[in-house]
């Protein structure tokens, strides 16, 4: 594989370059799709469940991207695992009352059975989380949070929790490496559902998590990597090839669809069926508040012809919901809330589309 760090290059050409095998007369272009569950003995690679050869291509470009070093797990929810493995039992987490529902829930039911303790935080308010951070473990932070779109202050938040010695952890699964580099701001985890734009053909469901080249980092990564291979939570390498193949164009798919959304947000704005339009001025996602209530909601995502009703986000096409069907989503979000995944189509193709489903309704 190529040199991790490669500083100097845009990540632009890092999403292109790096993840490659070594450049030698008659090798491969691309990573291969290692299908091997073992290695000949006395190389780098040793066991299957420790490490392969298609994880580290696709660990190599989004470490370079965070400026960090990434470890590649099997879904986002096992990369959120991982993370949550740094609190020692009993320990206290802060964490976002409004977040990723699968984030609140896997909280929620290790606060229930007693396996650590949760103080519940509006992140945008950063005088209540310091005030709840004394003698906590770790501070997770989303922003912009699913689907609430909010977003905090990341540098004071950090600033704060690094006073009171708590360690920080960042899901930037809606921002991606490309909008927001958390790292860079002082936090000391970085986890992602790679599901989502990183990988962005909603083909396969992996997770990451990166952590600065630091001491303490390299530390974490250890400890995150013992964890990886004893937990057995580990990504196919079909899946790893796929996320590869995806990450070469995240910068074409999150410039498009960026800019699709904040149009449509803009032209949301005005509309007779629309209470209330969440945007935050970066990213692709919008969510929408609907006038008839949860009802009239149901009924917008069951009318379009090229949005999908489907439960994911950052893929080429565009998706929409209604997240309340979940009864995990947290209460903080409300009953008639669509959350809009807009993808890389025309922008008036998906404006006639969403403007007709909601008239209709
Ligand atoms: C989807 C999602 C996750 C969970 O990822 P999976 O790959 O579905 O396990 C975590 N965080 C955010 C913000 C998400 O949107």
């Amino acid at each position: 594989m190529a040199d991790h760090a490669e500083p100097d290059l845009s990540p632009d050409t890092q999403v292109v370059a790096l993840g490659r095998p070594q450049p030698r007369p008659g090798a491969a272009v691309n990573a291969p799709v290692e299908l091997t569950s073992t290695y000949h003995a006395g190389g780098d690679l040793d066991y299957g469940r420790s490490g392969n050869a298609t994880w580290t291509a696709f660990e190599e470009v989004l470490g370079a991207l965070e400026g960090g070093m990434a470890l590649l797990y099997a879904s986002g929810l096992a990369a959120i695992d991982a993370a949550l493995s740094l609190v020692p039992t009993g320990g206290v987490v802060v964490a976002p009352r409004s977040a990723y529902g699968g984030t609140v829930t896997t909280l929620t039911q290790r606060s229930d059975d007693g396996s650590l303790t949760v103080r519940w935080a509006d992140l945008t308010d950063v005088g209540a989380v310091r005030d709840m951070l004394p003698g906590a473990a770790l501070l997770w932070v989303e922003s912009p949070t699913n689907p609430l779109l909010e977003v905090c202050d990341v540098p004071a938040l950090v600033a704060a929790a690094h006073e009171a010695d708590v360690v920080v952890v960042m899901d930037n699964t809606f921002a991606t490496p490309l909008l927001q580099r958390p790292l860079a701001d002082g936090v000391d985890v970085v986890v992602h559902s790679v599901t989502k734009y990183l990988s962005g053909h909603s083909d396969v469901i992996l997770g990451a998590v990166v952590t600065p080249a630091s001491d303490e980092g390299r530390a974490r990564q250890e400890r995150l990597l013992r964890h990886r291979t004893m937990r057995g939570a580990i990504p196919g390498p079909m899946e790893a090839w796929l996320a590869v193949r995806g990450i070469r164009t995240l910068h074409l798919r999150v410039a498009r669809a960026t800019a699709n959304a904040g149009e449509l947000a803009r032209r949301l704005r005005g509309h007779p069926s629309v209470e209330r339009v969440r945007y935050p001025g970066f990213g692709a996602i919008v969510s929408i508040e609907t006038i008839g209530g949860a009802e009239a909601a149901e009924r917008v995502c069951g009318a379009t012809r090229i949005w999908v009703h489907a439960t994911s986000l950052g893929g080429v096409e565009s998706q929409l919901e209604r997240r309340r069907r979940h009864a995990n989503e947290p209460p903080t979000t409300p009953d008639n809330l669509v959350r809009l995944s807009v993808g890389i189509e025309d922008v008036d193709d998906l404006w006639r589309d969403l403007d007709a489903a909601l008239r209709k309704a």
